[in-house]
């Protein structure tokens, strides 16, 4: 559920009406629904953070700081990949007893801040960054606390590009190797043993693989008390899935809950973490662009707009589907066209053969589910500054970021 409606002929983010705020704000755009993300916080507040559970917002989907504030507000943690992560995260006063920290690639420098600032635990992906971690803590005279990232080695279905939880992806340590794993870390002078974790993808738009995943996960847990090694933690990651196209009907955070619950049951004494990112911010955004020109090139139409894959790249690396709704709706004929963008590339699309009404120039179009990896995701590929991000609340708004200018591009180069 969103709030960005037709009321009338016109498209509005919450009481604003969007083509005011392309007006005011100029294009590419993104406009976040303050009120559909605190929707989605409070949805799964009720299904896990009331029997118990943590929440911890997965900040690469979107780490815009007035983004994070909200979810600071409302009591949420961080899920993070990176030290700029960390950093952003405790500036928007996100408590660190609510920060857990995944990746495959953490550096010693990553590992030592994440240590001073006593985050709640550090998702391990490989043996040797688990030796990594025991140094550096020894080095500043702490124990880290950490928890396996185990590799179900579960399809989730969903785009290989963000599948994880399988034995070919470079994601956890494989469920066989996990109890030795447990063993050596437990034996580690600057290891505290926490919890455990799983992500197994993004978009899933079904229970079961959820539930076969922990299904492994439970299995393991019983094998590592049987060996005396205990638990607090039990990490479910992220991945819930958004409904980009008509055809995706992902359940909804209280129907994970209730689909995992009679095998979370199973286990007394642990604390669940949730990891959503997508499911939170993805369809509380849409990215506003603004139609420069119409070209048909033999048998195929294009809309030339002003935002491109730099702005949101999900077309261009997944093939992802967004839907693409005029500003203002009005009575005319349709066709089929690509939606792309002014970057010189082949692969800078945002649709392709999509039926459209006939859009006008200099009409502007919303690109409907961009709040989460749009623009995270975006860059300075072409020179172009990024985009302006603005949030709407009721019938207000406010910038939460200043579109870049040309100087912007050049910072910090010598
Ligand atoms: C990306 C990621 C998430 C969030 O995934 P969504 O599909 O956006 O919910 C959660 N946990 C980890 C470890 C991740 O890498």
């Amino acid at each position: 559920m969103h709030y960005f409606t037709y009321k009338g002929n016109e498209l509005y983010a919450e009481d604003v009406p969007l083509e005011a705020l392309a007006r005011e704000y100029g294009t590419p755009l993104y406009v976040y629904s303050k009120n559909t993300v605190l929707r989605h916080i409070k949805a799964y507040k009720k299904a896990f953070c009331d029997p118990g559970g943590i929440l911890c917002f997965a900040l690469k989907a979107n780490s815009n700081g007035a983004i994070l504030k909200l979810l600071a507000e409302e009591g949420a943690g961080a899920d993070i990949v990176s030290g700029g992560e960390l950093f952003r995260a405790l500036r928007a006063g996100i408590s660190p007893a609510r920060i857990v920290y995944a990746g495959v690639g953490k550096t010693a420098e990553e590992i030592a801040y994440a240590l001073k600032k006593k985050i709640l635990m550090f998702n391990v992906e490989s043996g040797e960054e688990l030796e990594m971690i025991n140094r550096v803590a020894g080095g500043l005279g702490m124990k880290a606390p950490v928890a396996l990232r185990v590799n179900p080695d579960v399809d989730p279905r969903t785009h290989p590009y963000i599948s994880t939880g399988m034995k070919k992806y470079k994601f956890g340590v494989p469920v066989e190797d996990a109890l030795e794993f447990y063993r050596r870390a437990a034996g580690m002078e600057h290891i505290l043993v926490r919890g455990i974790h799983q992500h197994i993808g993004s978009q899933l738009t079904e229970v079961a693989p959820f539930r076969d995943s922990l299904e492994k996960v439970l299995n393991l847990i019983g094998q590592l008390r049987a060996a005396g090694i205990d638990l607090t933690h039990l990490d479910l990651g992220g991945g819930l899935g958004i409904r980009y196209s008509k055809e995706e009907t992902p359940p909804v955070p209280g129907e994970l809950a209730s689909g995992l619950l009679p095998l979370l049951k199973k286990v007394s004494g642990l604390t669940v973490i949730v990891e959503p990112g997508r499911s939170i911010i993805g369809n509380a955004g849409v990215l506003l662009t603004k139609c420069l020109y119409r070209k048909k090139t033999g048998e195929k139409n294009f809309v030339i707009v002003d935002a491109g894959m730099n702005d949101l790249l999900r077309p261009s690396l997944y093939g992802a589907f967004h839907e693409i709704l005029p500003a203002r709706k009005e009575r005319r004929g349709s066709q089929v066209a690509d939606v792309v963008g002014p970057i010189c590339e082949s692969g800078d699309f945002l649709a392709r053969d999509r039926r459209l009404p006939i859009v006008k120039e200099g009409e502007i179009l919303c690109v409907m589910g961009a709040g989460a990896y749009g623009y995270s995701m975006s860059s300075n590929y072409n020179s172009r500054p990024r985009a302006a991000e603005v949030m709407v609340d009721g019938d207000s708004h406010h910038p939460v970021r200043k579109r870049e200018t040309y100087k912007d591009l050049i910072k910090g180069e010598l």
